[in-house]
């Protein structure tokens, strides 16, 4: 039977492993050898699941859509990261490594950020903890996500902006590893998906599946059955996705759908769909597709959502890909929009814009009316109500 682990040397079939500068091998050979040992100690998992419950408000509840089933014609639940603290899934991911942070004595965090989600949840648990904080993130990303940087700063990080490259989440990620190289002793790097070199991806889709442990515990209550028949998430870096799946990974019963950003189209030039165009190239420490160039330039990558658009993707997920384990659709930002208003009509409930690629994947399906459905909504929309209200005055006017 298929595992879906990680081996030894960190690789998923030939994508993963851990490409670093020599400066950091000391560090990332520490975490390979402890990571394990501390995500398994019972006082680590007291005290993460103890803030999980208590402070981030797990489990986040799978709730069964009654407007939204109907229109499909099969039974679809939806997994409410939405409601956690700080509004998405990022969350478990963050206090579960500053945990570890703290526990191998590091006392200075670093983290990269895009549209600001994952660095708000660093600087959330940096202020739970009393950690330093530094996050960096592209100036053109600074100038874009305002809100988020004024959050960063209130909880007391200090926000770099980036101004190498098109001074965007490549870049940051750069200048965070580039920091780490620096500071190799006192600092721990939280990496915000399941991406970089190994540990990382493994790590982080283990923080994550905290999501698919209680996806199964409660479809057992509600519906008196282990598995669903189709899980959805989007995939950015993939550690919701990868959450979501993860107990169910060995379970052939179980279809995975997985929606990457296709932007204005497949073959419009402008698009992050990283499965479905990139190429074997290594990308901040990690052997994985992406989007590159003829000559093996990092094409910078384009979604109307910024937390859909790395150039990269996380190596389970090209594994899973290129083995059929998961199918993988490509939706463009028309198509998660009209997802995004469809479900906030249907449910009054108001979507990340992430969130809303993998409801895009509902009117490309064909569902049997018994089917159980369950889609991973990532995130709340709250930090995409100005795209909202430009494409609502867009269709009005
Ligand atoms: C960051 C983000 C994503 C994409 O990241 P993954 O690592 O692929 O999960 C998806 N949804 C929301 C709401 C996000 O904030």
């Amino acid at each position: 039977m298929h595992t879906y682990n990680v081996d030894q040397e960190g690789y998923y079939g030939e994508f993963g492993g851990a490409y670093i500068p020599e400066i950091l091998y000391q560090n990332v050979e520490l975490l390979k050898n402890s990571y394990l040992k501390v995500l398994e100690d019972p006082k680590f998992q007291k005290e993460y699941h103890d803030l999980l419950r208590d402070y981030v408000g797990r489990p986040s509840p799978l709730y069964l859509t009654k407007r939204l089933s109907q229109k499909y014609g099969c039974k679809i639940y939806l997994k409410r990261e939405d409601l956690n603290h700080t509004g998405a899934h990022k969350i478990n991911n963050t206090i579960g490594q500053i945990l570890l942070a703290r526990r191998m004595g590091k006392t200075r965090i670093i983290a990269e950020t895009g549209a600001g989600q994952h660095g708000v949840a660093t600087a959330t648990v940096c202020a739970l903890m009393n950690m330093q904080c530094f996050i960096y993130m592209g100036k053109v990303d600074v100038e874009r996500q305002k809100l988020n940087v004024e959050k960063m700063q209130m909880l007391g990080a200090q926000v770099i902006p980036v101004t190498s490259g098109n001074m965007t989440l490549k870049d940051a990620t750069n200048e965070a590893i580039r920091d780490w190289c620096s500071n190799p002793s006192n600092t721990y790097y939280i990496i915000g998906s399941t991406v970089g070199p190994h540990p990382y991806p493994d790590m982080v889709a283990r923080l994550q599946s905290v999501i698919s442990e209680e996806i199964r515990k409660q479809l057992l209550e509600k519906e008196n059955r282990k598995n669903p028949d189709y899980l959805i998430a989007c995939v950015g870096g993939g550690s919701n996705a990868a959450g979501t799946i993860y107990h169910f990974l060995n379970e052939p019963s179980v279809s995975i759908v997985l929606a990457e950003a296709a932007g204005k189209g497949l073959n419009s030039g402008e698009s992050a769909a990283t499965i479905h165009l990139g190429k074997l190239g290594i990308i901040h420490g990690s052997k994985t597709l992406l989007m590159q160039s003829e000559d093996g330039q990092i094409e910078e990558p384009y979604s109307i959502s910024a937390g859909l658009d790395y150039p990269g993707i996380g190596p389970l997920h090209a594994y899973l890909a290129k083995t059929g384990r998961s199918e993988v659709l490509a939706i463009t930002d028309e198509e998660a929009i009209e997802a995004a208003f469809e479900l906030t009509r249907l449910e009054g409930i108001i979507p990340a814009i992430e969130s809303a690629h993998a409801l895009g994947v509902l009117s490309k399906k064909n569902f049997k009316e018994d089917d159980v459905v369950v889609i991973c909504l990532s995130g709340r929309g709250d930090k995409d109500m100005y795209t909202y209200i430009k494409e609502q005055k867009k269709r009005n006017g």
